[in-house]
């Protein structure tokens, strides 16, 4: 019988692979839906010194941010996930090492022209990208998922009315817990609602009891 070390081990050399055919994928590009200046995938590896991530987070689409530093979540909003995810038993320090960051899409889709926000990847891409997204599930075997905004919960839960449908529930399916949150970007105005950030505090219960 293999031990967990050597299991371990195996799902991180799986893992690193992985990332590197996300990192090397131009599916989008070739199909003239991206444009290979402003957008490629973004896969980030595990650290080398933490043990496997157990939490995984799916969001819409790396932002330009993100892009530019090759890092999720690197600014306003992150702190803002940072400050929720601690409330969830994930000290700041261990951010990026007990959560391993994926998304729908794994390239910057630009932005939306004429609107504050990204453009949200279209169908064409969704499904392009989709088989990265089965393939991680299957080698991360993560006990948590964090779904971020509306496309990834919708992607995962099915046609959800609205975030507040949603937000401090859970739903467990082949042994996983998947948590839906409302992206922590300031332009958001559904956080401002305290019912909504009760919902959130919620979430953050729930995963605070599966680690
Ligand atoms: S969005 Fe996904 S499928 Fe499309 S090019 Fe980027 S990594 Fe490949």
């Amino acid at each position: 019988m293999k031990s967990n070390a050597t299991l371990g081990a195996r799902s991180r050399s799986r893992l690193i692979a992985l990332n590197g055919r996300i990192r090397a994928c131009r599916k989008c590009h070739d199909a003239g839906l991206l444009d290979e200046r402003e957008s490629i995938p973004i896969a980030r590896d595990p650290e080398a010194d933490a043990p496997l991530p157990r939490i995984l987070l799916i969001g819409q689409a790396p932002g330009l941010r993100a892009t530019l530093h090759d890092r999720p979540f690197a600014g306003a909003a992150g702190e803002k996930l940072r400050d929720w995810l601690e409330q969830g038993g994930i000290p700041r320090k261990d951010f990026y090492r007990q959560v391993h960051f994926a998304a729908i899409t794994r390239c910057y889709p630009g932005r939306l022209p004429g609107a504050k926000g990204d453009r949200v990847p279209s169908p064409q891409e969704q499904a392009l990208c989709r088989p990265w997204l089965d393939d991680l599930i299957k080698t991360l075997e993560p006990q948590v998922v964090l779904l971020v905004g509306l496309l990834a919960i919708r992607t995962f839960l099915g046609p959800v009315a609205s975030l507040t449908a949603v937000v401090g529930t859970s739903t467990v399916r082949d042994r996983m817990c998947y948590l839906p949150l409302p992206h922590p970007s300031g332009v958001s105005r559904w956080l401002n609602e305290p019912a909504n950030l009760a919902a959130v505090a919620r979430a953050m219960e729930i995963l605070r009891s599966w680690h």
